[in-house]
């Protein structure tokens, strides 16, 4: 590809965010333990849980902690800012009988530098919130779930129809508030003017369908209509939990500097960035990579012994990733399931601070592969790219 003077297919719109956010209660739960908010162009949201007020206080910690902590604004900055919530989470509920044990997911969308220097969107979630982008009448989920279900979805094991009414579908395997070691999935998508995003707790989605919700984002052109009519349209249809969504359109922003005539909308369509040279196991989709013939052996067994079974599911496979900021190579599931870690299998000699740059984030959002002698061909890699 030769970039024309002053374009690049890869840099995206000057663009800003107009946002509408609303939350319920819903008719069955007591209080909201959900939250959500923006700053500049930041939008977060969170569905907190735990006993007591834990859940209300975990949601307001991670959404207020990642708005305050995002101060490098690109998609690592992102996930920087994520993690600190995490370890904000973690601090308040050490100090603070009542609310130990809390935990919450979160969502979040941001405008971002990209690493070209354009402008960019990136998107982060941990846990079962989601980021839909709808765009051109298709929607489609952006964010992957971190649950139990959504795990057994990618492994063959369950229709997403299954899934989307299985009893046990509220059981994560990521969340903040759990352990320091926390692996946030990024994104980063080329803004696109006009493009409408969604971020919304389950008690959305555990209400109306894909087609029923794209239907309102569709009939609703101004975003606080379009939220307003999804809240209501989910506590009418059941609202057995709490319902929040934040409704984010993109629109062009004013160009300050005349000579960028470069900031023009991309030819091509947001998608994630690609795979940055290591194996396609490892890849910067930063989402696990799914091994199902490996596990559909650990799996099969799941849904009538379920806790036995997340065991085996959790301490198999293998990752790349961090121990004390340094490249180790570990045995199980990034961040693992809630309540099994993973183990760490060898340390290697590598700093994080001397990775290539394009590696770190890989790293710090841990690279999943199938057995020990690929973890050392991965950090065979990494350490050449290294300085
Ligand atoms: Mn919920």
């Amino acid at each position: 590809m030769t970039p024309r003077p002053g374009n690049s297919a890869r840099r995206g719109a000057a663009v800003r965010l107009v946002q509408a956010g609303v939350t319920d209660v819903g008719r069955v739960r007591a209080t909201n333990q959900d939250d959500y908010g923006s700053v500049g162009g930041l939008h977060v949201l969170a569905d907190g849980m735990g006993g007591h007020r834990g859940g209300e206080v975990a949601s307001a910690e991670a959404v207020s902690a990642t708005l305050t902590g995002f101060v490098d604004h690109t998609r690592l900055g992102l996930a920087m800012a994520v993690l600190g919530a995490n370890r904000a989470i973690l601090e308040r509920a050490a100090g603070d009988p009542h609310v130990s044990g809390m935990g919450t997911t979160i969502c979040a969308i941001a405008v971002v530098t990209a690493e070209d220097g354009g402008g960019a969107l990136a998107v982060a979630n941990v846990g079962d919130s989601r980021v839909y982008r709808y765009t051109d009448s298709r929607l489609e989920q952006v964010s992957h779930d971190h649950s139990l279900v959504a795990d057994l979805v990618r492994a063959g094991e369950l229709s997403a129809e299954e899934a989307a009414r299985h009893p046990q579908r509220n059981i994560l395997t990521r969340a903040l508030g759990i352990e320091a070691d926390l692996v946030v999935d990024t994104w980063e998508l080329v803004p696109v003017v006009d493009d409408r995003y969604l971020l919304c707790s389950d008690g959305l989605v555990n209400e109306l369908d894909d087609p029923q919700i794209a239907e309102i984002l569709e009939s609703h052109a101004d975003p606080e209509a379009a939220a307003v009519a999804l809240v209501r349209e989910a506590v009418d249809a059941g609202g057995h939990d709490n319902v929040t969504v934040v409704v984010v359109d993109v629109v062009d922003a004013p160009v300050p500097d005349l000579g960028a005539d470069g900031l023009g909308l991309p030819a091509v369509r947001p998608e994630r960035l690609p795979a940055a040279g290591l194996p396609a196991s490892g890849s910067f989709d930063s989402a696990p990579a799914w091994r199902a013939v490996v596990f559909a052996v650990a799996l099969a067994g799941l849904l009538g012994v379920v806790v036995g079974a997340i065991g085996i599911y959790a301490r198999s496979g293998w990752f790349v990733g961090l121990q004390d900021d340094s490249v180790a190579v570990f045995r199980g599931r990034p961040s693992g399931i809630l309540w099994f870690d993973p183990t760490l299998a060898e340390r290697a000699d590598l700093h994080l601070l001397d990775l290539a740059d394009v590696d770190r984030s890989m790293v710090i959002d841990a690279i999943e592969v199938d057995s020990l002698e690929e973890a050392r061909r991965v950090v065979g890699q990494l350490a050449q790219r290294a300085r």
